[in-house]
């Protein structure tokens, strides 16, 4: 056997067992490069090592995309800005960064009437930052309601609200289909008041805040949620026209133009 043999005959163990994945897979390449092109030892180590910390950097990520509920399809890049000349996609832009919003726990509410793209851009927003590297999580509010309802009954509530912490944004998406006969939604100002000043939130609903006594159980309670949620609060009013409504008229008028022009 050679030396080389059998210097490298337990290295696939050893990589394992150091949980060392991409340099497992990927020395033998590096390393016959490294031979090849004379690189000095180094070189090589460091090849390998910025390897490594990229794969886990990519696996990282992947991760908190899975964990984020996103849905599928709503990017940045697929959104057209045109269409709500009231988002400025510079703004998009540096919100999508995150450091000094999300680090003081400031919050992002989008207002507008159904199909304005409100959860679009919330979403596009949202798989933005964890590409950027943090983490968030995107949910109905009903449906996080409902959870939350459900850890307040096992007497779990203040854990449950805990937990969410490890994310740096919750999306609650349509927080005023969120009634307040259909749960109780104390557990709604609960998490709101929790991550004040801390984590971030980001709201999207059809009626600005005049209708969210709908939401609360007593009054005192909205305005006490309003408050915390707007006191550091970029706020973008979309008020624009449905782009679902916009697209079909769009695709009607263009099927009407090439009826005109085939008969
Ligand atoms: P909302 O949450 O305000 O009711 P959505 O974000 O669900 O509206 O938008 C409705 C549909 O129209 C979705 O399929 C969304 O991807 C699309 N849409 C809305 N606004 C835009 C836009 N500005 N650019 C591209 N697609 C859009
Ligand atoms: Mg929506």
């Amino acid at each position: 056997m050679s030396t080389i043999a059998v210097d490298t005959a337990r290295l696939p163990l050893l990589l394992h067992e150091l949980r060392l994945p991409a340099i497992g897979r990927l020395w033998q390449d590096i390393a016959a490069r490294a031979d090849k092109e004379g690189w000095p030892a180094a070189r090589f180590l460091s090849a390998l090592a910025e390897l490594e910390v990229a794969e886990r950097a990519r696996r990282r990520i992947e991760r908190h995309l899975v964990e984020s509920r996103l849905p599928p399809g709503k990017t940045l890049d697929s959104f057209d800005f045109a269409a709500v000349p009231m988002l400025s996609k510079a703004q998009m832009m540096a919100l999508a960064s995150g450091d000094v919003w999300l680090e003081k726990g400031a919050n992002l509410l989008l207002f507008g009437p159904p199909g304005s793209g409100k959860s679009h851009a919330a979403a596009a927003l949202g798989r933005a930052l964890v590409e950027n590297g943090y983490r968030v999580l995107f949910s109905r509010t009903t449906d996080l309601v409902q959870r939350l309802q459900l850890e307040r009954q096992a007497l779990r509530l203040e854990a449950a609200i805990a937990k969410l912490d490890r994310f740096d944004l919750l999306i609650l998406d349509d927080l005023s289909y969120v009634t307040k006969d259909q749960a109780e939604t104390s557990v709604l100002f609960e998490l709101i008041a929790s991550r004040y000043e801390r984590r971030s939130l980001m709201i999207t609903a059809n009626q600005p805040f005049g209708e969210w006594d709908k939401v609360f159980p007593q009054p005192a309670m909205t305005v006490a949620a309003i408050d915390r949620l707007v006191h550091h609060a970029t706020i973008f009013e979309m008020n624009v026209e449905s782009y679902r409504r916009r697209t079909a008229i769009g695709r009607k008028a263009k099927a009407e133009r090439h009826t005109a022009e085939t008969t």
